[in-house]
């Protein structure tokens, strides 16, 4: 975009400040018990004061009351949404920001104040506005403007319950750094990293190296894994490790097919396998088909890359 381009962009996009998302709308639904009990369910909430009524008719307020956060539940539209809506000033400035090459989005934050409560029977308007947007901004994610909405809420005297703001940037997503071409790499995708924290982080830098250990108590000389810090048998925190030799034996089996993972190789097939040593590895069997894979098969491990990052055990027919 050149200097002009850029300022014609604004230009229109500053046009949208202070318009109407929304006008005053009522909800379909009148503030009531049934969608106040299901969202305290599934939030987890159980203040006596939105869902027992004979605990909320000995109390001050002599009523239950809602949730103050579901002051933006009352209007949503539900299923209807899925068969498209009408084009509004945010949904135009959204496009608008796209088709500008600013095609990330992503909602930064939510706040809601809380002006009055509101108990069954009352009934909840919302209007919303685009409150304001702001300069163009460098962010970790890429350049883009965050706009904010401003949704009013009402009861049925006309009294503010609330307002919600929310704001989202709207952003050009930063070109992802091409793979380096290399011989020596594989081309897969990377996998989820391992996860190295205080008590196994010993176990995978082990693995890095190419060895599998198994966690040894010190004190009664049980082995256990995966890791972790205490021995299950005499509650001894002193431990040491052996490499195991990485024969075993299938337990138990399953071929994952649906949804294909990124940086996994397919067929996939994943087993828990009984090492000789005694105690049990989640691994991938490799190097046979899938329907070849059987209870009782004997394996042999191999700890190899299997992407750009990971070293891991793979079991091949032994
Ligand atoms: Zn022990």
């Amino acid at each position: 975009m050149t200097p002009e381009e850029q300022q014609a962009f604004e230009d229109k996009v500053y046009a949208y400040v202070g318009r109407q998302v929304c006008p005053p709308t009522e909800a379909k639904d009148g503030v009531n018990a049934s969608m106040i009990r299901h969202w305290a369910e599934v939030m987890g909430d159980t203040n006596p004061a939105y869902s027992d009524a004979e605990w909320a008719a000995a109390s001050k307020r002599g009523k239950t009351i809602a949730p103050p956060a579901m002051m933006y539940v009352w209007g949503q539209e539900g299923f209807a949404v899925t068969t498209g809506r009408p084009s509004d000033a945010q949904s135009d400035l959204v496009e608008l920001f796209s088709e500008h090459g600013f095609t990330g989005v992503l909602g930064t934050n939510v706040r809601q104040e809380y002006f009055k409560e509101v108990s069954p029977g009352d009934s909840v308007t919302m209007e919303m506005v685009i409150d304001n947007i702001s300069e163009r901004k460098t962010t970790g994610r890429g350049t883009g403007y965050f706009f904010e909405t401003l949704a009013t809420f009402t009861d049925q005297h006309g009294d503010r319950i609330g307002t919600q703001r929310f704001k989202v940037l709207k952003f050009i997503p930063q070109e992802q750094p091409a793979a380096a071409a290399s011989e020596d790499k594989l081309e897969v995708p990377t996998r989820i990293a391992s996860p190295r924290g205080h008590d196994n982080k010993w176990w995978w830098d082990a693995c890095d190296e190419g060895k599998v250990l198994i966690q040894r108590c010190q004190d009664c000389q049980t082995l256990r894994h995966p890791p972790r810090p205490m021995c299950g048998e005499c509650q001894s925190m002193a431990w040491d490790s052996i490499e195991s030799s990485l024969d075993g034996e299938i337990l138990s089996h399953t071929e994952l097919h649906h949804p294909k993972i990124p940086g996994y190789q397919y067929p996939l097939v994943c087993a828990v396998i009984k090492l000789g040593e005694g105690t049990n590895l989640v691994a991938n069997v490799v190097g046979c088909e899938p329907a070849d894979v059987h209870i009782g098969m004997r394996v042999k491990g191999k700890v190899e890359q299997v992407d750009e990052k990971t070293m891991l055990p793979q079991f091949y027919p032994a």
